[in-house]
């Protein structure tokens, strides 16, 4: 099956290595306008923690839990095949009750009765043992490397313009106005997806929201798990570096960072992690989160056709849910090429 992949962001590279793993019959092109895994996926802060991030047992949390499960073989398998330390590592989390929040016991209750490692303690505040964090800069590199070994993926730089479908059984994508043909098309274009011209979605499907994060360093261990109060967290990633977020803004494709976005930002981290006030602010970036409206990712196809694919809209949790929709897309592309 020849597969075109719009993207090389988390989601378009985790496909098409998944895909090639599955198959070496599959020809695999990957498009990308930019740097593979330069917007939203390396922007990311990198928590794979479903428990500290939801507040109900819906559908949203039953996706993120079950890609949660997929991370440990995920994580150990890119290690190997990259030679990259992705400094993933199961340090739990730490969520403090917060003034005018509904207390951590009945969320504490609905997971202890699901034996998903949840306690209470004794100042109202809940831990999470199973929740996770990864370094998604190293994520990406390992990805890229690990795709690139893979005979059967081509990465490409090139801006596609638009999906050219006539009918159900014949798509393909105009990249630089030449039409490439192939037997389903991936669109993992991120915050960009509705804008793809062809992608069948509502220019309002998938939109762009501003994240701001900054970074910290310390060689002495400050805090083991994420801790997080109402809308700040701050963990430590394993060989020191602390990260604090994070803002959420509907202001369009703008990726700069406002200053009083970070001062907030510093001011909310220091109160959690008193600590931090003796470190120097190392960095601070942004990056665009695709948002859809009800909050859940488009994993699957088109109705109007089953060789559009979508990985798109997984707003604030495409590194959490990237092995398990590149699993979920995979099935797809397989039960497709049955048919062809
Ligand atoms: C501040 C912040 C913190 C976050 N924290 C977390 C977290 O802790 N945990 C978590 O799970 N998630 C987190 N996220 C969310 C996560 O980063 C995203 O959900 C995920 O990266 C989306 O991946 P993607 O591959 O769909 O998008 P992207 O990484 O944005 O990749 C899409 C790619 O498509 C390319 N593209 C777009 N249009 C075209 C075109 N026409 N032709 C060719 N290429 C095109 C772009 O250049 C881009 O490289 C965070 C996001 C932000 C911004």
């Amino acid at each position: 099956v020849k597969i075109v992949i719009i993207g090389a962001g988390i989601m378009g590279l985790s496909i098409a290595r998944e895909l090639a793993l599955q198959s070496h019959e599959h020809e695999i092109i990957v498009l990308e306008k930019s740097i593979p895994g330069a917007e939203a996926s390396s922007a990311a802060a990198g928590m794979l923690a479903p428990q500290l991030e939801s507040t109900v047992s819906d559908a949203l949390f039953e996706l993120n839990l079950e890609s949660r499960y997929l991370w440990d073989d995920f994580a150990t398998q890119l290690k190997s095949e990259s030679h990259i330390d992705l400094e993933y590592s199961v340090s739990g989390s730490h969520e403090q009750a917060s003034v005018g929040q509904p207390s951590l016991q009945e969320k504490v209750a609905w997971m202890k009765s699901r034996s998903l490692g949840a306690a209470l303690e004794s100042d109202g505040s809940a831990r999470y043992a199973l929740d996770a964090q990864v370094n998604p800069r190293r994520l990406l590199q390992a990805l890229l490397i690990s795709a690139q070994k893979q005979p059967g993926i081509k990465i490409r730089k090139a801006v596609i313009d638009q999906i050219t479908h006539t009918d159900a059984h014949t798509i393909g994508v105009e990249v630089e106005g030449t039409r490439v043909a192939c037997d389903a098309v991936v669109l993992a274009a991120g915050a960009w997806s509705s804008q793809v011209k062809g992608s069948l979605l509502a220019t309002n499907a998938v939109v762009p929201v501003r994240g701001q994060l900054i970074r910290f360093h310390s060689d002495a261990t400050l805090m083991h798990a994420i801790e997080k109060r109402g809308h700040t967290y701050v963990f430590q990633r394993p060989g020191g570096d602390i990260i604090a977020g994070s803002t959420i803004e509907f202001v369009g494709f703008d990726k700069s960072t406002t200053a009083d976005a970070i001062a907030e930002l510093k001011r909310e981290s220091q109160t959690l992690v008193p600590a931090l006030a003796q470190l120097e602010l190392c960095e601070q970036w942004a990056g665009l989160r695709p948002w859809t409206a009800d909050q859940m990712p488009l994993i699957g196809s088109s109705r109007e056709t089953p060789r559009l694919l979508y990985a798109a809209g997984h707003f604030r949790n495409g590194i959490l849910l990237a092995p398990l929709t590149a699993k979920r897309i995979a099935a797809h592309v397989n039960s497709l090429s049955n048919q062809i």
